[in-house]
């Protein structure tokens, strides 16, 4: 899962970042409203964390404007204490949910995770495919019950897969979603992934299409 955060606080950028790598996320920055908004109309996230007070372009209206042009992806407001209209007008503008500074982290990580799998469709944090369990509240994998030990990478891979059962996902759409931005992306690593993947589920989880890419269908049969 890919996340923006648009903070112009170094300390807090700093914060979220680590706190958010250690979760597995594949993080990026923007430390003013331009770049900012930059980065979330021409690139695809998961979800952003969006600070409302910036330099150059404030949030509400970064907000605003990825909205009016159709961009979907969950945001996360980061408002002052005490701001209420802040916190109304960012709802308005598209908002999925606020957080007030200053917020403990751990509050942060489990509104990040109910927004992406509400996105996704699922409603608890557990997302379960027939025999295919994930609990992204501690990077968990299960299969036929029994825990599957994997990689950062490994479980990168598999939950966004999860989280979107039925959808071909290219093999480059998944390297930008797993691959931290720095690092050469190469999409084959993406099929060497995939068969350490097939060799620890001992079933039909990941299918191919040939030409296209990956998806674990809806409904696996157990
Ligand atoms: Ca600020």
């Amino acid at each position: 899962m890919r996340v923006l955060i648009v903070e112009d606080e170094p300390r807090i950028l700093a914060d979220l970042r680590r706190a958010l790598e250690a979760a597995n996320y594949v993080v990026s920055t923007a430390s003013e409203g331009e770049d900012g908004w930059y980065r979330g109309d021409s690139e695809d996230f998961d979800l952003v964390i969006l600070d409302l007070g910036l330099p150059k372009i404030d949030g509400l209206t970064v907000l605003k404007r990825w909205r009016a042009a159709g961009r979907t992806m969950p945001v996360l407001i980061l408002t002052a204490r005490d701001e209420w209209r802040e916190k109304v007008d960012g709802i308005d503008a598209g908002a999925d949910d606020y957080l007030t500074k200053p917020f403990r982290i751990e509050e942060l990580l489990a509104r990040v995770r109910a927004l992406v799998r509400r996105s996704a469709g699922f409603a608890s944090p557990v997302l379960v495919n027939g025999p295919l369990e994930i609990d992204t509240r501690n990077m968990a994998v299960a299969y036929r019950g029994h825990p599957v030990p994997v990689t950062a990478l490994e479980y990168r891979l598999l939950a966004y897969l999860m989280h979107q059962p039925g959808r071909v996902v290219s093999q480059s759409e998944i390297a930008q979603h797993i691959y931290e931005e720095d690092l050469e992306r190469d999409s084959n690593a993406v099929e060497v992934i995939v068969a350490r993947l097939r060799r620890k589920l001992s079933g039909p989880v990941i299918e191919t299409r040939r030409g296209q890419g990956y998806l674990i269908p809806a409904g696996l049969a157990d």
